[in-house]
């Protein structure tokens, strides 16, 4: 769910044709290539193909000299494992390239888009063409031919790496690979001609000298690594596209060009938004039919009853498209079974596996002329569902009913009633997160300011909305249904208008409060927009705070066997545990953004000053506070610490279960299950979004602008005296815990005290903290609370001296969440 791949392609909606085996004197002319062509497969096509049964080599013909089309690289079997990032159906570079003939040469050129003098005289455009670089991609040696068209062997063109996936197993650190050509070949099933594109897939083959663990986890020879690559020839998109100008207000993905030929006074930069080309068939009237419809296919590879969520999800969209002025504009359909999901004219939602959960992804292949999507391809992974399983199970406890009666059957999931509220709530999650992932390949960026102003749309990341009602948890509204208003506003903009009436239906969304926070002002911490947070609910992030710690109380209280089915192991319960415990991480990061924060928007200058008409305001004072006060919530013992009775029959991982993608917690006792740095992960998360440097150099700025608003020394002091304040008596039972904590504060605080990265009042602030905590160890007899005093002075009298500390437990990973 993120990145939109910056690509091109063509729309093409032929029948699919399949091969044919004609006579090579159909191909061209004379004698000469009749000749060579003798006894091949020819495949006809856009750029006509002959394969070479008896040698393995596939040639192309070439007649289109100097005439530029389009070549998409794709990956069309992958590795399945989320850490790499190769998936099946990922779509790689794309280009605008041309042949050029050459003396006994064709080259590939890759044309140069970026930079460009646009309807400038010819002397201007070769000024800039010529003023940077252009890719030749290959060069292809004649075989036979004559001035009109040419024979190239291009076997070696298809059977190299060119997705790049040497590199991209490298860089994940799996180790050197180098492609084996001896056990490398066309892949023929999906090598085909259509009238306006060929599609040519190679089976590739890597040799690894000593693989990576990622590459043993899902290779069965891990020295022998075998993917299949793609590669699509298509036809330039027709004119009459008419490109739309980009608007920082709605959050369409920007393609940004730069035009030499602009007037000094203008911008050089061009922003355009990318869309799909939709035309009325009647353009004066409201609402009409399109020329051609946006139609996405579903993977069939996809069982139900996914599949029909895929479809319900995506087609959503159907409404806005609707709203927008058009009828039938937008169709979801299950892919033929005899269609290929590469063949670059199916907009495509593919059901993808992988070894652990990871990513979905919205991408596809957009004009770099013109912003025009030509082809949407989302990836879904196949596991997300089954994180929304885990964490459904681990708050439901639906094995509370051990009726005799329904036996001990390990493939029954959830033998109760709530079994289907945590499918329901699942396949809920898969139609919202297949309208999210349709979303990106619409032209739409993330929006995470829309969870706070009722679900407006399904372009944020949501968290389940689970609540307590009569005793019980209740998951039947955890994932919106539908669009939201954003959704149909954002879509009424980018293809209901026209450039003419666009500003006017940006404004109309203005003033309708339709919020947009893309993914710099809400995906790192650093970030400081209230309204901007991932996996977050509702508008009031402070209380909402207050209330999933109360769900995860709740859940937590009853958290046991009946979370536990029949036949598995006690020791999973950890897997159960861990999203449960750390629930509230997400909504911990949303109120972090409170402190120090401002709500900002993308504002432009208007004639009457700016719309929208704030664009830049502190978060008041008393809400900041309010953050605080509940952040600080998160460390209380009670909320830190585990039922008792948990703990006491929790047993380490059992024989067999080692391994695969199941998530656990750090520990120090290993193989121990270890409470204490549990807590300390749990604490982390507000510890370490209280300490982060940006917010903190914001704090001590707000603060000198307006002595009302929290200085960083306050936020710092009421983490300590949270966390060392002496007050009651503690417990002997606690303090191991308190230890646990204070040492984390300490760790952290220090860790900020000699960040040279962050600003100095900043690490004053660490330092005047570290003072504090000192202080309030000053009685301290046990062991620990001695050692952590004399750290703390150790550092204070020489901040330069190496001092090795033990690192605190680093956080499971969280996203995606579901
Ligand atoms: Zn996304």
């Amino acid at each position: 769910m993120i990145v939109f791949v910056r690509t091109l392609t063509a729309v093409l909606s032929l029948s699919v044709a399949t091969c044919v085996v004609a006579p090579a004197a159909s191909a061209a002319s004379p004698r000469q290539e009749a000749a060579w062509g003798a006894g091949l497969q020819r495949i006809d096509g856009y750029v006509p193909l002959y394969w070479d049964a008896a040698k393995g080599r596939l040639y192309l013909e070439i007649s289109r000299f100097d005439q530029e089309l389009l070549y998409q690289v794709s990956l069309a079997s992958g590795v399945g494992s989320n850490a790499i990032g190769l998936d099946r159906g990922q779509l790689g570079p794309t280009a605008i390239v041309k042949f050029e003939r050459v003396g006994p040469k064709v080259l590939l050129v890759q044309t140069n888009y970026t930079f460009r003098a646009l309807n400038a005289p010819d002397a201007e455009q070769r000024a800039v063409a010529d003023s940077f670089a252009t890719s030749v991609l290959w060069g292809f040696s004649v075989e036979s031919g004559n001035s009109a068209r040419v024979i190239v062997d291009a076997t070696a063109f298809f059977l190299r790496d060119a997705h790049g996936v040497a590199d991209r197993l490298k860089a994940t650190g799996q180790g050197s690979f180098r492609l084996d050509e001896s056990r490398s070949a066309v892949f023929l099933p999906r090598t085909k001609g259509f009238p306006k594109n060929t599609e040519v897939e190679a089976i590739v083959t890597f040799q690894g000298d000593a693989p990576g663990p990622l590459v043993r986890q899902t290779t069965p020879a891990p020295e022998a690594l075998t993917v299949r690559e793609h590669h699509s020839f298509v036809e330039l998109p027709p004119p009459g596209y008419q490109p739309r100008s980009f608007d920082p207000r709605v959050g369409f993905f920007p393609l940004t060009t730069y035009d030499y030929a602009s007037p000094i006074t203008a911008p050089l930069e061009r922003r355009l938004i990318t869309r799909h080309r939709l035309e009325k068939t009647d353009p004066s009237a409201e609402k009409s039919e399109p020329v051609a419809p946006i139609v996405y296919y579903v993977d069939n590879g996809a069982p139900e009853p996914i599949r029909q969520a895929l479809i319900d999800g995506a087609s959503w969209w159907a409404q806005a498209f609707d709203a927008a002025g058009f009828t039938n504009a937008f169709q979801v359909k299950v892919l033929p079974a005899d269609a290929d999901p590469m063949d670059i004219r199916y907009k495509m939602i593919n059901w993808v596996h992988r070894s652990s959960r990871g990513w979905s992804y919205g991408g596809g292949v957009t004009d770099p002329r013109t912003g025009e999507i030509i082809k949407g391809n989302v990836t879904l992974g196949s596991l997300r569902i089954r994180q929304d399983i885990l964490i459904g199970t681990g708050l439901m406890a639906p094995y509370a009913a051990l009726d005799p009666d329904d036996g001990p059957e390990l493939s029954d999931l959830v033998p109760d009633a709530t079994e289907d509220d945590i499918a329901r709530m699942s396949l809920a999650r898969i139609r919202q997160l297949a309208a999210h992932e349709v979303g990106h390949t619409l032209g739409l960026e993330h929006n995470f300011a829309a969870s706070t102003y009722g679900r407006a749309s399904v372009m944020d990341y949501p968290a389940p909305y689970v609540t307590i009602a009569g005793g019980a948890l209740d998951l039947s509204d955890a994932y919106a249904k539908g669009l939201g208003a954003y959704d149909l506003w954002a879509i009424r903009w980018g293809y209901g208008a026209d450039e003419r009436t666009a500003n006017a239906v940006a404004e109309d969304g203005v003033s309708r409060g339709l919020r947009f926070v893309d993914d710099d002002d809400a995906r790192s911490p650093r970030s400081g927009h209230p309204l901007g947070s991932l996996w977050d609910n509702g508008p009031d992030a402070v209380a909402e705070l207050t209330r999933v710690l109360a769900v995860r109380q709740f859940a937590l209280s009853r958290f046991g066997l009946h979370n536990l089915p029949i036949g598995a192991p006690v020791s999973t319960l950890e897997v159960r545990l861990l999203p449960l415990y750390l629930l509230h991480r997400y909504q911990v990061a949303a109120a972090a953004k409170w402190i120090g924060g401002a709500d900002f928007s993308y504002a432009i200058r208007t004639a009457a000053g700016t719309s929208p008409a704030t664009p830049f305001q502190v978060v008041p004072a008393d809400r900041q506070r309010e953050a605080l006060a509940a952040l600080l919530t998160t460390l209380d013992p009670s909320v830190l610490t585990l039922p008792a009775s948990l703990l006491a029959m929790l047993p380490p991982t059992a024989f067999g279960y080692d391994g695969g993608p199941s998530e656990h917690f750090d520990s120090h006792e290993t193989p121990f299950f270890d409470p204490l740095a549990v807590a300390s992960i749990a604490a982390d998360l507000t510890v370490t979004a209280l300490l982060q440097p940006e917010r903190g150099a914001r704090l001590v700025d707000f603060h000198a602008r307006d002595a009302g608003n929290p200085d960083f020394t306050e936020v710092v002091s009421a983490l300590v005296s949270k966390t060392f304040a002496s007050g009651a008596q503690v417990r002997p039972a606690d303090l191991a815990l308190r230890r646990t904590i204070q040492h984390l504060v300490v760790t952290r605080l220090i860790a900020l005290a000699a960040n040279v990265d962050a600003s100095f009042a900043v690490r004053a602030g660490a330092r005047h903290g570290l003072r504090a905590a000192r202080l309030a160890l000053q009685t301290a007899g046990d062991a620990t609370g001695t050692a952590l005093r004399e750290d703390i002075e150790r550092y204070l009298a020489r901040p330069e001296a190496p001092a090795p500390r033990t690192p605190p437990s680093p956080t499971p990973p969280g996203e995606p969440i579901g």
